[in-house]
C-alpha cells in the first residue's frame, strides 16, 4: 500500500495532478467557523461499526483487529503489528518490554507531548530531555551524543509533522552506544525517510488514532515490533500479563498469570471504524496533501514579506501531511496572530509546551547539558492552521484569507 502510494506520487513534494480525485463528502460551507480538526466519515465507517456491534463479540482480538492490523503491516512495513488503546498505552508497552529500572535515561525531545515521557518515567526512568533543530523541530541529532550517559537505555525520536528525524545519524549513533532506538510516530504514519516508511527504523515504533490523528477511531493506537523477538513478551503484556493469547491459539491449556501487564488491548468495535479508516488511507491522505500544499504555496508572499517561517521538508523525507505550521516572529505576534484568525472564524492552535519546564519535567526528568533554547522559543512562536480531509475549497479560501490580511509588526 505505501509503495503504491509512493509510486503515485503522494507524500513528495514533486508535480502532482491539480485535478482533483475525490470530493469531500462532508463540506466545511455554510459552517461559521472553521474548527481546527474534524473527524473524517470514511466509506464503510458505519457499515463496519454496524458490523462489529452485531457480530456477536466485541472484546478485541476479533475479526476487525486483524483486519485493521494487516492493513497496518502492509502500510508501515513493520511485522510485528498490535493494536492498542492508545499510542500513550504503546509508549507504555515499550518501557515495559525495554525492562527500565529505576534511574534508567531515555534521550528524547522536549518539543514532544508528554505521554512521550510520561510512560517512561512510570517505570522508574528519567527522561533526559533534547533541544530541538530550528529548522524542522526535530530532536537536534547534533546533541545527543552529548546527553549519554552510563544509564543510557534508549533514545527516542518523535518525527514532528511526520516529517522523519535524521535518522541516519541516529541510528548510527544508537548502534555503536548499544542503545535501542525507539520512534513516537504519532504523526508519522504514511511518512517516510530515504524511502524507507517511518515506524520501521526503531526496535519499535507507536502510532496514535486519535481523533487528532490523520487516521483516527476516536482513541487507539498501535505498538510496532520491529524485533521478531520481542513479540512473545508483547502479546502477554498486552493481555493483563497473561498467556491468553496464546490460550486462544490452542498453544496451552489453560491461561495464567505469567508477567507483568495491563489491559492494552482495544474493543473490536474500535477496530472496526479503524479498519475502514485504513482502507481510506489514500483517499484521506490525497485531500490533506491538497490543503496542505495549497497553505505552504500560497502563503509563501506572505511568510516572506512578514518574517514568518514555514515548515522544512529536508531531501528524502516524504511527509504525510499531519500539520501546517507557521513559527511567527515572536510569543506577543503569535498570540495576535492566533486572535485575528479567531475573529475571522478560523480556529488555529499553538502545540506543544516544552517538557523540561513543565512541573513534571522539572520533578522527573533533567534538561541535557546546553539546554533547550529553540524548543523555548519555537514553542511560543509556532501557530497550526485547520488541516483535515473534509476542508474544503472554500474552507481552504477562508483560511488564506484571514491569514494574508494579518500584518506583523
Ligand atoms: C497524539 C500523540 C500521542 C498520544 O496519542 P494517544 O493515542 O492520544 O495516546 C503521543 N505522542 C505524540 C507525538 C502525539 O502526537
Amino acid at each position: 500500500m505505501l509503495a503504491q502510494w509512493l509510486a503515485k506520487g503522494h507524500g513528495r513534494n514533486a508535480c502532482r495532478p491539480s485535478r482533483p480525485l475525490f470530493t469531500a463528502k462532508v463540506s466545511t460551507t455554510g459552517l461559521k467557523t472553521i474548527p481546527f480538526n474534524r473527524t473524517h466519515l470514511s466509506e464503510n465507517e458505519l457499515d463496519y461499526l454496524a458490523q462489529a456491534v452485531r457480530q456477536g463479540s466485541t472484546s478485541g482480538d476479533g475479526p476487525f483487529t486483524r483486519r485493521a492490523t494487516g492493513l497496518l503491516r502492509e502500510l508501515t512495513g513493520s511485522s510485528g503489528v498490535m493494536l492498542t488503546t492508545s499510542c500513550t498505552h504503546a509508549l507504555e508497552m515499550s518501557a515495559i518490554l525495554l525492562d527500565l529500572r529505576p534511574g534508567d535515561e531515555v534521550i528524547m525531545p522536549s518539543f514532544t507531548f508528554m505521554s512521550t515521557a510520561n510512560a517512561y518515567v512510570l517505570r522508574g526512568a528519567v527522561p533526559v530531555f533534547v533541544d530541538c533543530r530550528p529548522d524542522t523541530l526535530n530532536m537536534d541529532e547534533r546533541l545527543i551524543e552529548s546527553a549519554i550517559t552510563d544509564r543510557t537505555r534508549a533514545v527516542m525520536v518523535v518525527h514532528y509533522a511526520g516529517v522523519a528525524c535524521e535518522l541516519e545519524t541516529i541510528g548510527e549513533l544508537c548502534r555503536r552506544h548499544g542503545l535501542a532506538l525507539i520512534e513516537d510516530n504519532a504523526h508519522g504514519l504514511g511518512g517516510s525517510y530515504r524511502g524507507r516508511p517511518l515506524g520501521s527504523f526503531g526496535r519499535m515504533a507507536t502510532q496514535s488514532f486519535h481523533e487528532t490523528k490523520n487516521v483516527q477511531c476516536g482513541e487507539g493506537g498501535a505498538l510496532l515490533l520491529n524485533d521478531a523477538g520481542l513479540v512473545a513478551r508483547a502479546e502477554i503484556i498486552r493481555e493483563k500479563g497473561t498467556d491468553r493469547s496464546r490460550f486462544f491459539r490452542g498453544q496451552v491449556d489453560k491461561y495464567r498469570w505469567v508477567d507483568i501487564g495491563s489491559s492494552y488491548l482495544p474493543s473490536d468495535v474500535l477496530a472496526a471504524q479503524l479498519t475502514s479508516q485504513l482502507e481510506s488511507f489514500d483517499k484521506i491522505q490525497f485531500l490533506r496533501h491538497a490543503v496542505w500544499r495549497r497553505y505552504h504555496e500560497e502563503l509563501a508572499d506572505w511568510a516572506a514579506e512578514n518574517g514568518v517561517a514555514q515548515p522544512m521538508i529536508p531531501d528524502g523525507c516524504a511527509h504525510p501531511a499531519h500539520l501546517y505550521y507557521l513559527l511567527l516572529p515572536d510569543l506577543r505576534e503569535r498570540q495576535a496572530f492566533i486572535a485575528h484568525l479567531a475573529g475571522r472564524g478560523v480556529r488555529a492552535a499553538f502545540h506543544y509546551q516544552p517538557l523540561h519546564t513543565a512541573p513534571a519535567g522539572v520533578r522527573y526528568g533533567r534538561v541535557a547539558p546546553g539546554g533547550c533554547p529553540v524548543t523555548e522559543e519555537s514553542a511560543d512562536r509556532l501557530v497550526r492552521l485547520p488541516l483535515f480531509a473534509d476542508l474544503d475549497e472554500a474552507g481552504v479560501a477562508s483560511v488564506l484569507d484571514a491569514v494574508r490580511t494579518y500584518r506583523v509588526g
